[in-house]
């Protein structure tokens, strides 16, 4: 999706990733394939270009500061990027900045899960620190007999336990930040998610009191700011009931929660990251209706999608249908579809039933 922005602002990328098929490998001419864990191929690729950006957390954090040492431009940095890769990281410095996080604690053993467990209330999130995506890598536990086999496995590097949030619903605040200092922020959205997958986002967030929806905000800047993100940072939020929000994670790269900016915001967040990583001015984010509505397409039935988009466009030529050019498989992410206009309810029932309809969840 970064190439379509690309090609519109006459950059050029290029590419690196581990599977010729992969969805930019099919729309990205000068593509290599490689491993983003293979230092030598990420020097070839970072050689002779302006920045070097991802779409992914996993470039070993190692590798991006022997790019930086190297004189690259590695947008966002490693300093920065760690706290997208690292979930004990990103806690403790959002926690030194002040930064509301639900209660946490860094744990090695099922003595330290317990008495973490016993103090702010069972059951516990816990989490890997690094790897997990997806809701993979995430699970709850009531009592540390739940927690054996990773306590085992992560052999002496500490899991991320944290409180159970009885959060009111999931909200992002998007922004995008340049090198020179420059920033943009995105409406606040809520994004709904089904199985620790992200299934819907609303922009902006129904109902969301100026106060919550500037606090969200403002946390998502002072991460920027203080961290050095350069490029477009996704803050994943709690609300709580009392109408606080709290810090779930953070993504340095377009991210799911603002797929609407496409078509339903004046700069796409796609657009927004070239912009702040090249270093140039960055564009306004002024929706352009009152409501944009975003409904993932998972892999359902259909192995073969095209009669169902047809069927989908026929019907309502309002919606706007993005494929990526995956291999359907049952729950994979391989598109979504977008609607925006000036009636919430109008709006979402249509992204629902496209989005369903091309899964084949529905039929008619
Ligand atoms: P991932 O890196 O896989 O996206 P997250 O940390 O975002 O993992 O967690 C996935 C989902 O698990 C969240 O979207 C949320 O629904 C739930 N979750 C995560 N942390 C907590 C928490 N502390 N309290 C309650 N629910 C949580």
């Amino acid at each position: 999706m970064m190439q379509t922005a690309a090609v519109e602002l006459g950059v050029r990328l290029r590419l690196l990733t581990v599977d010729p098929d992969d969805a930019a490998a099919q729309v990205i001419p000068q593509t290599t394939v490689g491993h983003h864990t293979d230092l030598t191929a990420l020097q070839l690729l970072a050689e002779g270009t302006a920045a070097v950006t991802f779409d992914h957390e996993h470039v070993p954090t190692e590798h991006l500061h022997a790019l930086a040492d190297a004189g690259h431009a590695v947008r966002p940095g490693p300093q920065a990027l760690v706290h997208a890769q690292d979930k004990l990281v990103m806690r403790r410095r959002l926690t030194d900045l002040g930064l509301p996080c639900p209660r946490w604690a860094a744990v090695h053993d099922a003595a330290e899960l317990t008495a973490f467990g016993d103090e702010v209330g069972w059951p516990v999130v816990l989490k890997t620190s690094r790897g997990g995506y997806d809701g993979k890598g995430v699970r709850v536990v009531a009592g540390a007999d739940d927690a054996a086999d990773w306590l085992e496995r992560s052999a002496g590097s500490p899991l991320l336990a944290e409180e159970k949030v009885a959060y009111r619903r999931e909200l992002a605040a998007l922004v995008a930040r340049s090198p020179s200092g420059q920033a943009a922020a995105w409406p606040v959205v809520e994004s709904i998610q089904v199985d620790g997958v992200c299934d819907e986002v609303i922009a902006p967030a129904p109902g969301l009191d100026d106060d919550t929806a500037g606090e969200a905000t403002t946390v998502a800047l002072r991460v920027a700011g203080e961290l050095g993100v350069t490029g477009v940072l996704a803050v994943e939020l709690f609300e709580t009931d009392q109408g606080r929000v709290l810090v779930n994670e953070l993504a340095m790269r377009p991210h799911n929660s603002g797929h609407w900016t496409i078509d339903g915001s004046v700069t796409s967040q796609f657009e927004q990251h070239l912009r702040a990583v090249l270093d140039l001015p960055l564009g306004v984010t002024t929706p352009r209706a009152r409501w944009t509505v975003m409904v993932n397409v998972l892999g359902g039935q259909y192995e073969d999608l095209y009669r169902s988009y047809l069927h989908v466009m026929a019907r309502d030529p309002g919606v706007k249908v993005h494929l990526y050019g995956k291999a359907v498989r049952p729950g994979r992410k391989v598109g979504h579809v977008t609607v925006y206009g000036e009636d919430l309810d109008d709006v979402r029932a249509r992204a629902r039933h496209a989005a369903d309809f091309i899964r084949g969840v529905i039929d008619e």
